[in-house]
């Protein structure tokens, strides 16, 4: 572990341009893993605690039709000629072009000879954000040493299959060293497409390391969360709930709706630890049962959980009955039940999806079972683009409804603000608004129905009054030919006055 000290002068350098007069934090010892963030005063909810700039960025380039955005500014270019005229290898727009960011890697990768500069080499593309590591100061470069690195066989593939796209790449062992040492970095803290980091619901499409995000550590229930400023990709990390002076700041680097073990082997192979989490050592994952399935006995309503053992294929108990199953035999349960889920989520009808999910599958596996939440969320994520076969009140329906199932999950994991969260809730605020409107609407109705009802009898009373008084009348003057008699007024008249 480097010393803490140390950390926190580089990352002073680093963050010298929008450094807090009195920041909110510091590098300090950590209960989970060797140094990490730790708040120097309590924090409310929603709390700015730091902001953080990539040290490095650039583009992801994962899919091979989309390399048209430029290498500096990362916004996208028309599809064509958006390749550097000097022969870089690099998309770039006209105007970042002539910047000292361009001229940086543009002299760099001409020096290396990219064999086929006006191809879009995706490749090539994405070392650029490691290779940009070799331009730092070396303050900066000793950050990047500063910062975790999972230093597995696999991480010098990228370098090694990148150098094949060069006439002349370096051999010099320390350059590919620090690119090396970059990319296990990257691959440990940084974001990727590829990475499940970016875990919030939210894209983010770049390669990027954010040095000071890079400390905090991994908790399967984070009390952090962060957000992108869009013109400066510069990251905005708040507290996602209270948090108490000298408590370690902490998000998470894993799904959030993902079971005990599915957690466990990602984090163990991508990030190379054990999490020790309160939720990792609760069977019930704190009662939001995440992995729970049916008991095997059908005559058991219990729900079965992964025993806390560390192992890739613990047993599973029955809470109910106690039976003990192995993890093949649920396993069996759970990949026939993500089977069936996911043929209808991609079957083309999503009304079928929301049928099948509010009628059928509880009769072979639980709500809460991540299947049938991420099934959820997928719903919710199409009905943002469109109904696509569900007619509105169907739409509305399951937008309240599943917005409603999904924060009640994360309300049982205890979990605090996101913008997955913020989303969900808009959606049910929108929904219930608009519910209590066509009620308002409703009520409006019935008393406009009821004030018509009410004048129609009072016309009709009137009415009846008028018919007696003309009969009393004509009664009166067929009675008049006893000359004298005044006729009295209609005693209905001079109530109605
Ligand atoms: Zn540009
Ligand atoms: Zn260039
Ligand atoms: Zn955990
Ligand atoms: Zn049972």
């Amino acid at each position: 572990m480097i010393c803490p000290k140390r950390t926190s002068e580089l990352l002073d350098l680093h963050l010298a341009p929008f450094k807090d007069k009195d920041p909110a934090w510091e590098i300090g010892v950590s209960r989970i893993a060797g140094r990490g963030v730790v708040a120097t005063r309590s924090l409310k909810r929603g709390e700015i605690i730091f902001r953080d700039s990539p040290l490095l960025i650039g583009l992801a380039a994962h899919e091979e039709d989309a390399l048209n955005a430029c290498s500096v500014c990362l916004k996208m270019l028309p599809d064509t000629r958006f390749m550097c005229r000097q022969g870089c290898g690099l998309p770039v727009c006209s105007l970042c072009a002539k910047k000292k960011q361009h001229k940086g890697d543009c002299d760099l990768f001409k020096s290396w000879g990219p064999n086929e500069p006006d191809v879009a080499n995706s490749v090539i593309i994405r070392l650029l954000c490691v290779a940009r590591a070799i331009n730092l100061s070396k303050e900066q470069r000793d950050l990047i040493y500063c910062l975790q690195a999972n230093l597995d066989n696999n991480h010098r593939t990228e370098v090694r299959n990148a150098a094949k796209c060069f006439k002349n790449f370096p051999t010099d062992k320390k350059l590919i060293e620090i690119m090396n040492r970059t990319v296990a970095v990257l691959r440990t803290n940084g974001f990727d497409k590829t990475t499940d980091r970016t875990n919030d619901n939210q894209e983010f499409n770049y390669r990027a390391l954010y040095p000071l995000f890079g400390v905090v550590n991994h908790d399967c229930i984070p009390n952090a969360y962060y957000t992108f400023e869009e013109k400066t990709n510069n990251m905005i990390v708040r507290a996602a709930v209270d948090i108490p002076e000298g408590f370690e700041v902490t998000t998470t680097y894993t799904k959030l709706f993902t079971g005990n073990i599915a957690r466990h082997l990602f984090l163990k192979m991508k990030k190379g630890f054990t999490c020790k989490c309160p939720r990792c050592s609760d069977p019930t994952e704190k009662g939001a049962f995440i992995s729970g399935l049916y008991c095997r006995d059908t005559n058991c309503t219990g729900l079965v959980v992964p025993e806390i053992s560390g192992l890739p294929h613990p047993n599973w108990n029955c809470l109910e009955c106690k039976q003990k199953s192995t993890h093949a035999q649920m396993m069996k349960s759970q990949d026939f039940a993500s089977g069936a889920i996911n043929a209808k989520a991609n079957s083309n009808s999503l009304r079928t999806l929301v049928q099948y999910l509010n009628e059928k599958s509880d009769s072979f596996i639980p709500n809460s079972n991540y299947v049938v939440v991420d099934a959820k969320m997928s719903v919710l994520q199409r009905l943002q683009q469109g109904r696509e076969d569900c007619s509105e009140e169907l739409a509305n329906n399951t937008r309240l409804r599943y917005s409603r199932d999904i924060t009640q999950v994360m309300d049982k994991l205890g979990l605090g603000d996101s913008l997955l969260r913020t989303h969900l809730e808009e959606q049910l605020r929108r929904e219930e608004e608009r519910r209590a409107k066509r009620l308002a609407d409703e009520a409006e109705k019935q008393r406009k129905l009821a004030e018509l009802q009410a004048k129609a009898a009072e016309a009709d009373q009137l009415l009846a009054v008028l018919e007696k008084e003309q009969a009393d009348q004509a009664a009166a003057s067929a009675g008049t030919a006893d000359p004298g008699t005044a006729p009295a007024p209609p005693p209905a008249a001079a109530e109605l006055a």
